[in-house]
């Protein structure tokens, strides 16, 4: 091979290089205390799953604000718990939100909070999730696993599971699902393999069953929670069970805002982005 024909292939790949750099998907699990944040972004399309508890929902929205982001191409909340869906109050006045989405969960109208929660949410550009929904954000897909089912009063139970992938690299995040709901995922036969995996419940005793950590198989585990949980959150068992897998275990308490990079292939832990 002559120098010139050389010199244009390195070009050649070092542009792909580039380019897949840009596209890439970044996922932070943003340090909230208690309650859930996760802020995607691929391809200049950015997401946010969940957006923290009524107070440190300015927690999400100075993250935001000083990565310059301006307006969101979606929000999903996976249920109307107030540690996930709190910090809306403090977005929504503040970001132009292109798409909203939620796991359609009915609540009581007497209940001045979910009513405020319905009101300023569900009001414009709004749709409730079911499985199988596919949502594109730049060279990501999320897709849709679990959400509200008819005949459950649990709101944990009805949380949205979302499978996100970049190419080969899978992030699965369980919302605040048990593991009832990860054992019907097991027998529908889901493709539930991630190399990072964000745990149900917050590392609660009731999910991260052992069956399901062997269906999912991770190389990264995610706990979004705050120190000294009033409730005992994570369960010392789920940590024992994460360490004899060999599972990198990172919680939002310990290390603050977690920053993964997909490379095509797998997620990786990432500095600053
Ligand atoms: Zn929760």
């Amino acid at each position: 091979m002559d120098r010139k024909n050389t010199l244009w292939i390195v070009a050649v790949w070092l542009a792909a290089a580039v380019a897949l750099k840009a596209n890439a998907l970044e996922i932070t699990f943003l340090d909230v205390g208690e309650g859930e944040a996760i802020f995607l972004k691929s391809a200049g399309q950015t997401a946010l799953i969940d957006s923290g508890n009524p107070l440190s929902g300015a927690v999400v929205t100075d993250f935001l604000k000083a990565r310059g982001v301006n307006s969101l191409d979606k929000v999903i909340i996976t249920h109307p718990h107030l540690d996930h869906m709190g910090g809306v109050f403090q977005i929504l006045p503040r970001f132009t939100v292109k798409q909203r989405y939620d796991n359609g969960q009915n609540a009581d109208p007497k209940n001045h909070l979910y009513r405020w929660y319905r009101q300023a949410y569900r009001n414009v550009n709004y749709q409730a999730l079911k499985p199988g929904d596919r949502l594109t954000l730049g060279e990501a897909e999320i897709l849709v696993l679990n959400s509200t089912q008819p005949d459950r009063s649990s709101w944990n139970k009805n949380s949205l599971v979302l499978m996100v992938s970049h190419r080969e690299s899978r992030a699965l995040l369980m919302a605040d699902a048990d593991a009832s709901v990860e054992q019907k995922l097991l027998d529908q036969g889901a493709l539930l393999s991630a190399n990072l995996l964000k745990l149900g419940h917050h590392g609660h005793s009731d999910a991260t069953t052992e069956t399901f950590l062997q269906g999912v198989s991770p190389d990264f585990a995610v706990i979004s929670i705050n120190e000294d949980n009033a409730r005992g959150y994570p369960s010392k068992k789920i940590l024992n069970r994460l360490e004899e897998h060999s599972i990198k275990t990172l919680t939002t308490y310990e290390h603050g805002h977690l920053f993964f990079k997909s490379n095509g292939q797998c997620f990786y832990r990432s500095g600053l982005l």
